[in-house]
């Protein structure tokens, strides 16, 4: 049995709320591409397939979420990433 965990970063460095303690304005500010806005549909369908294709009978699979801020990626993100991860377990 194997325990999978997967740190998504749904809304790449959207977030423009700048808090004092938050780093990754300025990690984000130094890359060639400073934000890859929010993941694509077919991105995370793809995301999530690929990441049940590794998974066996018995597997506990944990996602998580990052940022930036991942609830930029807004609420309609989040319902679509649970039906597909609903599709996926129903197979
Ligand atoms: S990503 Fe999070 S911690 Fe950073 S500025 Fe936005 S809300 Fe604050």
């Amino acid at each position: 049995m194997k325990h999978i965990s997967v740190l998504i970063k749904p809304a790449s460095s959207l977030c423009n709320l700048r808090c004092t303690y938050c780093f990754y304005a300025n990690v984000s500010s130094l890359r060639e591409v400073r934000s890859f806005g929010k993941m694509k549909e077919d991105v995370m369908e793809k995301m999530i397939a690929n990441i049940y294709a590794d998974l066996e009978a018995g597997d506990h699979l944990t996602l998580a979420f990052q940022g930036g801020e991942p609830t930029m990626a807004g609420l309609s993100y989040f319902r679509k990433l649970t039906a597909y991860v609903a599709a996926q377990k129903s197979k």
